[in-house]
């Protein structure tokens, strides 16, 4: 039972409020903003007494403790939340960090449509209400070959628009082996159902074969459905029917065929020595009808759903009610601008995009770097860790490539009697935030997604998690 006396030992709120300290936060922030902050201050030390945390009346804090504490409140409550972080996790996409850092050239374009105006949907010829989709389509006709482009707010948005235009009502085809699910929500039997289209299954999980769509058209049938695996890798006894085989009987049947390519990869990765990813123009060449795709996997551009293929057939879906609620701003289509012309000039994307140099970088420059981030790390924090250079694995992340990881570097801390989790843990929450991750009970930093520049930082998070650790 917490003694009732401590509570009035709490300074009253015209007492607080008349101190100096108060009016200069009025002054510095939004004065009913501080207030409440100030409120919730004083509401602590109450749950505190409740609770059996203060005891002593020495303990109860001062008035100058409760406006510092409401100062730390208003910080806390109107700082940016969404920082830079560092990500040594060695993941590429890392969909929690926000998949991609976006290129130079799209931060541009982005930071120019964001300042003031810009011409997103107007036609300056006449004057008059244009076409957003019309920046992009431009250049994504150009990489990928189709005859007209449109994009939405994310991949899961561009299937179900697709689904729902030329399959309301009507049957679409897909094999079992690709009815995946694409973290979180991301299911494809969910997504149809939403969409209104019925789905019809053929084959079996590892093997179909084109007879199996052949026995399945109906009149019924409007879509032959394809779907990337994106996220996982059947290896051995296994069969699927190929674009080309499809677009021939969509064209025989009268068909269109739908291809949920996933990542959407305009160039082929293995010149950089990753595994086989399908890539968009590709599968336009082998006749998909309709092809989707999202804008910040292996494109690296921001969130966005891309679709490309006939015209009359995009035509339509811009008429379907739902591109309302799908559409993007002008941030979004300003970004991914200033990404796709990156992919006019592949050569040169280890130099002009971020997500290339890490895929690029040969290992003895990751090796170096690491290297670079291990000396350092000694110097700064001594004999406190143990600090190595040591091999390792960074995956691509958001479902693209996986099962394959790209050789890489890592330094690995670990110290006697520290529990790996506990200074991971340290490690997020310092400043700035360094994410790591966690393998044999020791701390990696993977050297491929850590920018060169980023090394002070990576001292200063690694320093300021130590002193706090050593605090407790
Ligand atoms: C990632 C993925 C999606 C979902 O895309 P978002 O852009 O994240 O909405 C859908 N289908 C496939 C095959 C994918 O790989």
């Amino acid at each position: 039972m917490p003694d009732q006396n401590l509570y009035a030992l709490i300074p009253s709120m015209t007492a607080l409020l008349q101190h100096e300290a108060a009016a200069a936060l009025m002054q510095e922030y939004p004065s009913g903003f501080a207030q409440k902050c100030l409120t919730c201050a004083v509401d602590e030390i109450r749950a505190n007494i409740a609770a059996g945390w203060i005891q002593r009346p020495e303990d109860v804090p001062s008035t100058e403790d409760i406006l510092n504490r409401a100062h730390r409140l208003v910080e806390e409550a109107l700082a940016n939340k969404l920082v830079r972080v560092i990500n040594g996790a060695g993941v590429i996409l890392h969909t929690g960090l926000g998949r991609a850092p976006l290129a130079p050239s799209a931060q541009a374009a982005l930071r120019e449509a964001a300042e003031r105006y810009c011409l997103l949907a107007t036609n300056r010829d006449t004057g008059k209400r244009g076409d957003r989709n019309r920046h992009n389509e431009e250049l994504l006709r150009e990489l990928t070959g189709a005859e007209a482009a449109l994009v939405v707010n994310n991949n899961s948005a561009a299937v179900m628009l697709a689904l729902n235009t030329f399959g309301e009502g009507k049957e679409a085809i897909v094999s079992r082996g690709e009815l995946v699910e694409i973290g979180g929500a991301f299911r494809v039997p969910d997504v149809m159902r939403r969409s209104r289209t019925i789905m019809v299954e053929v084959g079996t999980t590892n093997k179909t074969h084109l007879r199996d769509y052949q026995d399945a058209v109906t009149p019924e049938t409007s879509i032959l459905l394809k779907v990337h695996t994106s996220n996982y890798r059947i290896e051995g006894f296994h069969k699927e029917v190929s674009i080309a085989e499809l677009a021939g009987l969509a064209k025989e049947r009268e068909l269109m065929v739908l291809e949920d390519i996933g990542s959407g990869a305009m160039i082929d990765v293995r010149r950089w020595g990753l595994a086989y990813e399908p890539t968009v123009p590709e599968a336009i060449k082998d006749g998909a009808d309709v092809v989707t795709f999202s804008g910040d996997k292996m494109l690296g551009g921001p969130q966005s759903g891309i679709i490309v293929g006939r015209k009359d057939l995009i035509d339509r879906m811009k008429t379907n009610p739902l591109m309302r609620a799908f559409r993007c701003g002008k941030l979004t289509h300003a970004a991914l601008n200033g990404t796709l012309r990156l992919f006019l000039d592949p050569d040169r994307l280890p130099e002009t995009h971020p997500i290339y140099a890490m895929i690029a970088a040969p290992k003895a420059v990751v090796a170096r770097r690491a290297q670079r981030i291990a000396r350092r790390l000694g110097a700064a924090v001594g004999s406190a860790l143990k600090v190595e250079v040591i091999d390792g694995l960074t995956e691509m992340g958001s479902g693209s490539l996986p099962a394959r990881g790209i050789p890489t570097r890592c330094v690995a801390l670990n110290a006697e009697g520290l529990d790996a989790g506990r200074l991971a843990r340290t490690l997020r929450l310092a400043t700035p935030a360094l994410f790591t991750r966690i393998e044999d009970e020791r701390v990696l930093i993977d050297a491929r997604t850590v920018a060169d520049e980023e090394m002070a930082w990576i001292d200063r998070s690694v320093k300021g998690a130590l002193a706090s650790l050593t605090l407790k």
